[in-house]
């Protein structure tokens, strides 16, 4: 049974479970942020559809080998995961040159890296979560260089997976932001969400952009862009 919110953020609540120490619900909001909260909105259905996008994700890497916290989807806007301490990173992976990296280094959006970039961001609203090196992640995120190795091979090969995942359902993985937590073991795992809140993701016919970019850049409705994301994974995964 869901239990009292642990944690209120951008796009979810967390909320503890009665006689499950070691699971969390997620609930996804309806709302959307960009520029580290600068901008806000509201939609309605967005987090149904980042939920359900979201355990697909999950569900299909899990059928892939590759384990997260996800244990099960619960309703419309709700998840049952394990619960974790999370690592205060974000691992960045990059296909394609979009977003803060055409900017800071002056690349041409659209250009094909030719093996995937990993970037690691600092996750801390106060300093913007700043880009940050190996050795800043050692000192500030509690991990040790064996352990950030392991968090960027599992980061390579989550990008494996969901470029197919996602060449299948006719879109393009141009980037994606993961984060991971540690198990009371010491363990770490996948954990979050993998959603077009987190991933750019364009089209492959057209490159119309079908990811938060809609939000952050004007282009159009956001619902009905993450609707046809959602129905092209639901079709897949049920063909
Ligand atoms: P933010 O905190 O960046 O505004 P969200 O609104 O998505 O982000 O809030 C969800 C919070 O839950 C994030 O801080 C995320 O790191 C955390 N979280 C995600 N998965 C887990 C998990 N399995 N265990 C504990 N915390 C988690
Ligand atoms: N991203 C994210 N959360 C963040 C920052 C980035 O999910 O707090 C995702 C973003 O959606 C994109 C990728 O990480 O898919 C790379 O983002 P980028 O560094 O280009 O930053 P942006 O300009 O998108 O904020």
């Amino acid at each position: 049974m869901k239990g009292s919110l642990l944690y209120e953020g951008k796009a979810k609540q967390v909320y503890r479970v009665e006689g499950e120490a070691e699971q969390l619900i997620l609930s996804y909001k309806n709302d959307a942020t960009a520029f580290n909260g600068k901008k806000k909105d509201q939609f309605n259905g967005k987090g149904r559809l980042n939920n359900l996008i979201s355990a697909n994700v999950f569900a299909y890497l899990h059928q892939h080998d590759v384990r997260s916290h996800f244990i099960k989807t619960l309703n419309d806007t709700e998840q049952l995961v394990e619960k974790t301490t999370i690592i205060p990173l974000e691992v960045v992976v990059r296909n394609v040159a979009a977003g803060s990296i055409v900017k800071r280094l002056g690349l041409e959006e659209k250009q094909p890296f030719d093996s995937p970039l990993i970037e690691l961001f600092y996750k801390n609203d106060d300093l913007n979560d700043p880009l940050i090196n190996d050795e800043h992640a050692y000192l500030l995120a509690d991990v040790t260089e064996e352990e950030l190795n392991v968090l960027k091979r599992m980061t390579l090969t989550v990008n494996t997976q969901l470029r197919s995942l996602f060449a299948d359902v006719n879109l393009q993985l141009v980037d994606f932001k993961l984060e991971f937590g540690r198990r009371q073991d010491g363990s770490l795992v996948l954990s979050d969400e993998i959603s077009p809140d987190t991933c750019r993701l364009w089209d492959r016919e057209t490159g119309e952009k079908m990811d938060k970019d809609v939000f952050r850049q004007g282009l159009g409705d956001l619902v009905d862009v993450y609707e046809v994301i959602l129905q092209r994974l639901e079709e897949k995964a049920h063909a």
